[in-house]
Protein backbone atom coordinates (compact mmCIF):
# COMPACT_ATOMS: atom_id res chain seq x y z
CA UNK A 1 0.00 0.00 0.00
CA UNK A 2 2.64 3.02 -0.91
CA UNK A 3 2.03 6.18 -0.09
CA UNK A 4 1.89 7.35 -4.11
CA UNK A 5 -1.25 5.31 -4.00
CA UNK A 6 -2.95 8.90 -1.93
CA UNK A 7 -0.23 11.43 -3.25
CA UNK A 8 -1.51 10.13 -6.81
CA UNK A 9 -5.16 11.17 -6.27
CA UNK A 10 -4.67 14.82 -5.41
CA UNK A 11 -5.15 14.27 -1.33
CA UNK A 12 -2.09 13.82 0.95
CA UNK A 13 -1.74 10.60 2.38
CA UNK A 14 -3.35 9.30 5.94
CA UNK A 15 -0.06 7.61 6.38
CA UNK A 16 0.60 7.51 10.55
CA UNK A 17 4.21 7.51 11.93
CA UNK A 18 5.36 3.96 12.18
CA UNK A 19 5.46 5.04 15.95
CA UNK A 20 1.52 5.13 15.32
CA UNK A 21 1.03 2.03 14.28
CA UNK A 22 3.21 0.41 16.67
CA UNK A 23 0.95 1.96 19.82
CA UNK A 24 -0.08 -0.75 22.07
CA UNK A 25 -2.43 1.70 24.32
CA UNK A 26 0.43 3.65 26.01
CA UNK A 27 2.24 6.79 26.12
CA UNK A 28 4.68 6.17 28.49
CA UNK A 29 2.71 5.64 32.11
CA UNK A 30 -0.54 7.30 30.60
CA UNK A 31 -3.30 5.79 28.60
CA UNK A 32 -4.98 1.94 28.63
CA UNK A 33 -7.99 0.82 29.40
CA UNK A 34 -9.63 0.73 32.50
CA UNK A 35 -12.88 -0.56 31.94
CA UNK A 36 -15.15 -3.39 32.97
CA UNK A 37 -14.13 -6.37 31.97
CA UNK A 38 -16.98 -6.90 29.10
CA UNK A 39 -16.14 -3.89 27.83
CA UNK A 40 -12.68 -4.62 27.75
CA UNK A 41 -13.26 -7.66 25.13
CA UNK A 42 -15.19 -5.33 23.17
CA UNK A 43 -12.63 -3.13 22.77
CA UNK A 44 -9.60 -5.82 22.43
CA UNK A 45 -12.08 -6.82 19.39
CA UNK A 46 -12.20 -3.69 18.03
CA UNK A 47 -8.55 -2.73 18.63
CA UNK A 48 -8.21 -5.97 16.43
CA UNK A 49 -10.39 -4.79 13.57
CA UNK A 50 -9.19 -1.46 13.25
CA UNK A 51 -5.83 -2.55 12.92
CA UNK A 52 -6.60 -5.07 10.04
CA UNK A 53 -9.15 -3.00 8.08
CA UNK A 54 -6.85 0.30 8.23
CA UNK A 55 -3.81 -1.61 6.33
CA UNK A 56 -6.62 -2.86 3.75
CA UNK A 57 -5.88 -0.74 0.49
CA UNK A 58 -9.91 -0.82 -0.30
CA UNK A 59 -10.70 0.73 3.40
CA UNK A 60 -8.11 3.74 2.58
CA UNK A 61 -9.45 4.30 -0.46
CA UNK A 62 -13.10 4.29 0.07
CA UNK A 63 -12.04 6.62 3.24
CA UNK A 64 -9.67 9.08 0.95
CA UNK A 65 -12.33 9.51 -1.52
CA UNK A 66 -15.40 10.45 1.02
CA UNK A 67 -12.57 13.44 2.69
CA UNK A 68 -12.59 14.30 -0.83
CA UNK A 69 -15.49 14.23 -2.27
CA UNK A 70 -17.91 14.50 0.65
CA UNK A 71 -15.68 16.88 2.97
CA UNK A 72 -14.04 19.00 0.45
CA UNK A 73 -10.32 17.98 1.47
CA UNK A 74 -7.41 18.86 1.68
CA UNK A 75 -8.13 22.29 3.29
CA UNK A 76 -6.39 24.96 1.89
CA UNK A 77 -3.38 26.32 4.17
CA UNK A 78 -4.36 30.16 3.74
CA UNK A 79 -0.96 32.92 4.41
CA UNK A 80 -3.30 35.06 6.28
CA UNK A 81 -2.00 38.39 5.53
CA UNK A 82 -3.15 40.80 7.32
CA UNK A 83 -2.80 38.93 11.11
CA UNK A 84 0.65 38.53 9.86
CA UNK A 85 0.71 42.27 9.33
CA UNK A 86 -0.24 42.59 12.68
CA UNK A 87 1.20 40.28 14.67
CA UNK A 88 4.76 40.71 13.32
CA UNK A 89 5.18 36.35 11.85
CA UNK A 90 4.44 34.94 8.96
CA UNK A 91 1.28 32.82 9.75
CA UNK A 92 -0.70 30.49 7.90
CA UNK A 93 -4.06 28.92 8.84
CA UNK A 94 -4.87 25.44 8.51
CA UNK A 95 -8.63 25.91 7.15
CA UNK A 96 -10.04 23.07 9.02
CA UNK A 97 -13.30 25.27 9.11
CA UNK A 98 -14.14 24.99 5.47
CA UNK A 99 -14.48 21.23 5.67
CA UNK A 100 -18.31 19.75 5.31
CA UNK A 101 -20.20 20.69 8.31
CA UNK A 102 -17.67 23.46 10.00
CA UNK A 103 -14.64 21.58 11.73
CA UNK A 104 -12.09 19.02 11.90
CA UNK A 105 -14.83 16.05 13.39
CA UNK A 106 -16.04 15.06 10.20
CA UNK A 107 -12.19 13.21 9.68
CA UNK A 108 -12.75 10.93 12.63
CA UNK A 109 -16.41 10.76 12.60
CA UNK A 110 -16.22 9.12 9.04
CA UNK A 111 -13.23 7.03 9.77
CA UNK A 112 -14.73 5.33 12.79
CA UNK A 113 -18.54 5.08 11.16
CA UNK A 114 -16.38 3.16 8.16
CA UNK A 115 -14.62 1.05 10.92
CA UNK A 116 -18.31 0.12 12.39
CA UNK A 117 -19.54 -0.51 9.30
CA UNK A 118 -17.17 -2.54 8.45
CA UNK A 119 -18.23 -4.77 11.58
CA UNK A 120 -21.87 -4.48 10.85
CA UNK A 121 -22.85 -2.55 13.44
CA UNK A 122 -26.45 -0.53 12.60
CA UNK A 123 -26.67 2.10 15.26
CA UNK A 124 -23.92 4.64 16.10
CA UNK A 125 -24.02 6.45 19.33
CA UNK A 126 -22.32 9.10 20.07
CA UNK A 127 -21.25 12.28 23.05
CA UNK A 128 -21.42 16.06 21.90
CA UNK A 129 -20.43 19.16 23.69
CA UNK A 130 -20.34 21.81 21.34
CA UNK A 131 -22.68 20.07 18.97
CA UNK A 132 -19.96 20.03 15.74
CA UNK A 133 -18.95 16.22 16.94
CA UNK A 134 -22.95 15.01 17.05
CA UNK A 135 -23.54 17.21 13.70
CA UNK A 136 -21.05 15.49 11.83
CA UNK A 137 -21.82 12.16 13.23
CA UNK A 138 -25.31 12.44 12.75
CA UNK A 139 -24.01 13.87 9.10
CA UNK A 140 -22.63 11.26 8.39
CA UNK A 141 -24.73 8.21 9.27
CA UNK A 142 -27.53 9.85 7.40
CA UNK A 143 -24.85 9.61 4.49
CA UNK A 144 -24.49 6.20 4.93
CA UNK A 145 -28.13 5.05 6.38
CA UNK A 146 -26.70 4.16 10.14
CA UNK A 147 -29.40 4.88 12.99
CA UNK A 148 -27.86 7.69 15.07
CA UNK A 149 -28.02 8.37 18.71
CA UNK A 150 -26.70 11.90 20.58
CA UNK A 151 -25.97 12.31 24.19
CA UNK A 152 -25.80 16.36 24.94
CA UNK A 153 -25.63 17.64 28.66
CA UNK A 154 -28.70 19.86 29.15
CA UNK A 155 -26.58 23.03 29.58
CA UNK A 156 -24.82 22.40 25.98
CA UNK A 157 -28.14 21.48 24.45
CA UNK A 158 -28.97 25.85 25.42
CA UNK A 159 -25.69 27.05 24.57
CA UNK A 160 -25.63 25.33 21.45
CA UNK A 161 -29.34 25.21 20.07
CA UNK A 162 -28.88 25.55 16.39
CA UNK A 163 -26.30 22.73 16.26
CA UNK A 164 -29.04 20.44 18.11
CA UNK A 165 -31.77 21.36 15.53
CA UNK A 166 -29.34 20.36 12.99
CA UNK A 167 -28.88 17.20 14.29
CA UNK A 168 -32.35 16.84 14.66
CA UNK A 169 -32.86 17.59 11.04
CA UNK A 170 -30.20 15.22 9.77
CA UNK A 171 -32.16 12.08 11.73
CA UNK A 172 -30.65 11.87 14.59
CA UNK A 173 -32.05 11.47 18.24
CA UNK A 174 -30.52 13.96 20.52
CA UNK A 175 -30.48 12.67 24.44
CA UNK A 176 -30.14 15.25 27.10
CA UNK A 177 -28.13 14.39 29.85
CA UNK A 178 -29.22 15.90 33.16
CA UNK A 179 -26.92 14.70 35.95
CA UNK A 180 -23.69 15.58 37.26
CA UNK A 181 -22.80 19.75 35.84
CA UNK A 182 -24.84 18.33 32.49
CA UNK A 183 -22.01 19.22 30.10
CA UNK A 184 -19.76 17.01 28.04
CA UNK A 185 -18.00 15.11 30.89
CA UNK A 186 -21.50 13.64 32.20
CA UNK A 187 -22.91 12.93 28.21
CA UNK A 188 -19.73 10.75 27.65
CA UNK A 189 -20.51 8.85 30.97
CA UNK A 190 -24.36 8.31 29.79
CA UNK A 191 -22.97 7.45 26.42
CA UNK A 192 -20.14 4.80 27.70
CA UNK A 193 -23.32 3.45 30.03
CA UNK A 194 -25.74 3.30 26.83
CA UNK A 195 -23.16 1.45 24.98
CA UNK A 196 -22.04 -1.21 27.51
CA UNK A 197 -26.03 -2.25 27.66
CA UNK A 198 -26.60 -2.02 24.40
CA UNK A 199 -23.70 -4.77 22.88
CA UNK A 200 -25.19 -3.96 19.17
CA UNK A 201 -24.50 -0.07 19.40
CA UNK A 202 -20.86 1.19 18.35
CA UNK A 203 -19.76 4.25 20.50
CA UNK A 204 -18.27 7.16 18.51
CA UNK A 205 -15.79 8.84 20.61
CA UNK A 206 -14.90 12.89 19.25
CA UNK A 207 -11.71 13.67 20.89
CA UNK A 208 -7.93 11.85 21.35
CA UNK A 209 -9.35 10.34 24.86
CA UNK A 210 -10.93 7.66 26.18
CA UNK A 211 -9.75 3.71 26.51
CA UNK A 212 -7.38 2.41 24.14
CA UNK A 213 -7.91 1.83 20.80
CA UNK A 214 -10.06 5.15 20.55
CA UNK A 215 -6.68 8.05 20.60
CA UNK A 216 -5.10 5.48 18.45
CA UNK A 217 -8.41 5.46 16.11
CA UNK A 218 -9.09 9.60 16.55
CA UNK A 219 -5.31 10.10 16.08
CA UNK A 220 -4.71 7.97 12.78
CA UNK A 221 -7.60 9.67 11.29
CA UNK A 222 -7.19 13.15 11.89
CA UNK A 223 -3.60 12.51 10.85
CA UNK A 224 -4.54 14.01 7.59
CA UNK A 225 -4.84 17.61 9.03
CA UNK A 226 -0.77 17.70 9.80
CA UNK A 227 0.14 15.02 6.48
CA UNK A 228 -1.57 17.64 4.10
CA UNK A 229 -0.20 20.55 6.43
CA UNK A 230 3.39 19.15 5.80
CA UNK A 231 3.09 18.63 2.36
CA UNK A 232 1.44 22.32 1.30
CA UNK A 233 3.72 24.34 3.70
CA UNK A 234 6.47 22.36 1.77
CA UNK A 235 5.38 23.60 -1.55
CA UNK A 236 4.63 26.93 -0.47
CA UNK A 237 7.96 27.80 1.31
CA UNK A 238 10.25 25.29 0.80
CA UNK A 239 10.72 24.46 4.20
CA UNK A 240 9.04 23.19 7.76
CA UNK A 241 7.53 25.77 10.12
CA UNK A 242 9.46 27.40 12.86
CA UNK A 243 5.86 26.53 15.02
CA UNK A 244 2.53 25.78 14.91
CA UNK A 245 0.02 26.06 16.84
CA UNK A 246 -3.55 23.93 17.93
CA UNK A 247 -6.28 24.64 20.77
CA UNK A 248 -6.85 21.49 22.80
CA UNK A 249 -10.42 20.55 24.25
CA UNK A 250 -9.82 16.45 24.45
CA UNK A 251 -6.65 16.85 22.33
CA UNK A 252 -8.08 15.59 18.89
CA UNK A 253 -7.21 18.86 16.16
CA UNK A 254 -3.94 19.48 17.79
CA UNK A 255 -2.73 15.70 17.79
CA UNK A 256 -4.07 15.66 14.12
CA UNK A 257 -1.63 18.79 12.90
CA UNK A 258 1.51 17.92 15.30
CA UNK A 259 1.78 14.20 14.53
CA UNK A 260 3.31 14.93 11.53
CA UNK A 261 6.29 17.45 12.69
CA UNK A 262 6.85 15.26 16.23
CA UNK A 263 10.05 13.76 14.66
CA UNK A 264 10.69 17.44 13.33
CA UNK A 265 13.17 18.33 16.14
CA UNK A 266 13.20 21.61 14.94
CA UNK A 267 9.65 22.29 14.91
CA UNK A 268 8.27 24.30 17.78
CA UNK A 269 4.93 23.10 18.85
CA UNK A 270 2.56 24.66 21.18
CA UNK A 271 -1.15 23.85 22.07
CA UNK A 272 -3.59 25.95 23.77
CA UNK A 273 -5.93 25.28 26.47
CA UNK A 274 -9.56 26.88 27.51
CA UNK A 275 -7.80 28.67 30.48
CA UNK A 276 -11.19 30.21 31.49
CA UNK A 277 -10.96 32.46 34.14
CA UNK A 278 -7.35 30.79 34.53
CA UNK A 279 -7.90 29.99 38.13
CA UNK A 280 -7.57 26.58 39.44
CA UNK A 281 -11.77 25.96 39.63
CA UNK A 282 -12.64 28.08 36.86
CA UNK A 283 -10.45 26.90 34.06
CA UNK A 284 -10.20 23.77 31.23
CA UNK A 285 -7.16 24.24 31.04
CA UNK A 286 -6.60 20.54 32.10
CA UNK A 287 -2.35 19.98 31.68
CA UNK A 288 -1.79 23.48 33.49
CA UNK A 289 -4.29 22.74 36.48
CA UNK A 290 -4.69 19.04 36.43
CA UNK A 291 -3.29 15.81 37.89
CA UNK A 292 -3.46 12.44 36.77
CA UNK A 293 -5.85 10.25 37.67
CA UNK A 294 -7.88 7.33 35.54
CA UNK A 295 -10.66 8.91 34.06
CA UNK A 296 -12.86 7.81 31.72
CA UNK A 297 -11.23 4.77 30.42
CA UNK A 298 -7.78 6.25 30.58
CA UNK A 299 -5.03 7.29 32.81
CA UNK A 300 -4.40 11.39 32.09
CA UNK A 301 -4.88 14.52 33.20
CA UNK A 302 -8.11 15.27 34.60
CA UNK A 303 -8.93 18.71 36.69
CA UNK A 304 -9.33 17.05 40.24
CA UNK A 305 -10.58 18.62 43.64
CA UNK A 306 -8.60 18.55 46.90
CA UNK A 307 -9.25 14.60 47.31
CA UNK A 308 -8.77 14.18 43.63
CA UNK A 309 -12.21 13.63 42.60
CA UNK A 310 -12.78 15.17 38.94
CA UNK A 311 -14.29 18.56 39.08
CA UNK A 312 -16.41 20.54 35.99
CA UNK A 313 -14.55 22.37 33.88
CA UNK A 314 -15.32 26.09 33.17
CA UNK A 315 -14.29 27.44 29.64
CA UNK A 316 -16.42 29.93 27.28
CA UNK A 317 -15.92 27.57 24.44
CA UNK A 318 -18.33 24.31 24.58
CA UNK A 319 -15.58 22.13 22.74
CA UNK A 320 -12.83 22.82 25.04
CA UNK A 321 -14.98 22.62 28.31
CA UNK A 322 -13.91 18.96 29.40
CA UNK A 323 -11.77 17.89 32.33
CA UNK A 324 -9.83 15.32 31.11
CA UNK A 325 -7.34 15.46 27.82
CA UNK A 326 -5.37 12.98 25.70
CA UNK A 327 -3.11 10.71 26.95
CA UNK A 328 -0.41 11.30 24.35
CA UNK A 329 -0.57 15.36 25.21
CA UNK A 330 0.16 14.45 28.98
CA UNK A 331 3.26 12.42 27.53
CA UNK A 332 3.97 15.26 24.83
CA UNK A 333 3.62 17.77 27.64
CA UNK A 334 5.82 15.56 30.34
CA UNK A 335 8.52 15.04 27.54
CA UNK A 336 8.88 18.66 27.23
CA UNK A 337 8.32 17.92 23.52
CA UNK A 338 4.92 20.01 23.29
CA UNK A 339 4.75 23.57 25.47
CA UNK A 340 0.89 23.66 27.13
CA UNK A 341 -0.15 27.14 27.59
CA UNK A 342 -3.62 28.19 29.22
CA UNK A 343 -5.36 31.02 27.11
CA UNK A 344 -8.42 32.66 29.18
CA UNK A 345 -11.99 33.48 27.65
CA UNK A 346 -11.32 37.00 27.58
CA UNK A 347 -7.81 36.85 25.18
CA UNK A 348 -10.11 33.84 23.17
CA UNK A 349 -13.07 36.33 22.49
CA UNK A 350 -10.46 39.57 21.41
CA UNK A 351 -8.86 37.01 18.83
CA UNK A 352 -12.29 36.38 17.77
CA UNK A 353 -13.13 39.40 16.64
CA UNK A 354 -9.92 40.76 15.36
CA UNK A 355 -9.20 37.69 12.93
CA UNK A 356 -13.29 38.43 11.86
CA UNK A 357 -12.01 41.58 10.95
CA UNK A 358 -8.84 41.42 9.86
CA UNK A 359 -8.89 38.57 7.43
CA UNK A 360 -13.30 37.87 6.90
CA UNK A 361 -12.68 34.31 8.66
CA UNK A 362 -14.71 34.19 11.83
CA UNK A 363 -13.23 31.68 13.88
CA UNK A 364 -14.89 28.71 16.61
CA UNK A 365 -14.52 30.50 19.84
CA UNK A 366 -12.54 27.23 20.36
CA UNK A 367 -10.30 27.76 17.53
CA UNK A 368 -9.63 31.40 18.55
CA UNK A 369 -7.82 30.20 21.81
CA UNK A 370 -5.11 29.09 19.13
CA UNK A 371 -4.99 32.18 17.15
CA UNK A 372 -5.08 33.93 20.94
CA UNK A 373 -1.56 32.21 21.55
CA UNK A 374 -0.13 32.89 18.41
CA UNK A 375 -1.06 36.58 18.72
CA UNK A 376 1.35 36.21 22.34
CA UNK A 377 3.80 34.06 21.81
CA UNK A 378 4.68 35.01 18.14
CA UNK A 379 4.85 38.89 18.40
CA UNK A 380 7.15 40.41 16.84
CA UNK A 381 9.78 37.06 16.22
CA UNK A 382 9.36 37.05 12.77
CA UNK A 383 8.61 33.15 12.92
CA UNK A 384 6.94 30.86 9.77
CA UNK A 385 3.67 29.92 11.76
CA UNK A 386 0.90 27.22 11.03
CA UNK A 387 -2.04 27.72 13.09
CA UNK A 388 -4.78 25.25 12.98
CA UNK A 389 -8.60 26.54 12.46
CA UNK A 390 -10.37 23.94 14.07
CA UNK A 391 -14.00 24.93 13.03
CA UNK A 392 -15.74 28.02 12.09
CA UNK A 393 -17.50 30.33 13.75
CA UNK A 394 -21.29 30.81 12.79
CA UNK A 395 -22.44 28.40 15.70
CA UNK A 396 -20.91 31.06 18.15
CA UNK A 397 -22.63 34.37 16.95
CA UNK A 398 -25.91 34.34 19.04
CA UNK A 399 -23.60 34.55 22.36
CA UNK A 400 -22.49 38.25 23.07
CA UNK A 401 -18.58 36.95 22.37
C1 LIG B 1 -14.55 20.02 19.43
C2 LIG B 1 -13.76 21.14 18.94
C3 LIG B 1 -12.48 21.41 19.45
C4 LIG B 1 -11.86 20.64 20.59
O1 LIG B 1 -11.73 19.28 20.41
P1 LIG B 1 -10.33 18.58 20.16
O2 LIG B 1 -10.62 17.13 20.26
O3 LIG B 1 -9.39 19.06 21.22
O4 LIG B 1 -9.87 18.99 18.83
C5 LIG B 1 -11.78 22.45 18.89
N1 LIG B 1 -12.28 23.20 17.90
C6 LIG B 1 -13.51 22.98 17.39
C7 LIG B 1 -14.01 23.85 16.29
C8 LIG B 1 -14.29 21.94 17.89
O5 LIG B 1 -15.51 21.73 17.38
Amino acid sequence: MGNNHFENQGIIKVSPLAEMLNYQGHYGEYGGTYVPPSLESKLKELSDFFDKITKSVDFQEEFVEILKDFVGRPSSLYLAKNLSKYVGAKIYLKREDLNHTGSHKINNAIGQILVAQKMGVKEIIAETGAGQHGVATATVCAFLGLKCKIFMGAVDIKRQALNVRRMQNLGAEVIACISGNQTLKDAVDEALKYYIENPKSYYLLGSHVGPHPYPKMVGYFQSVIGNEAKQQILQKEGRLPDSIIACLGGGSNAIGLFSAFLEDKEVKIYGAEGGGEDTPHNTAATLNYGKPIVFQGSYSYCLVDDNGIPIASKSIAAGLDYPGISPQHAYLKDTKRVEYHSVTDKEAIEAYKLLSRLEGITPAIESSHAIALAMKLMKDTNQLVIVNLSGRGDKDLERDV
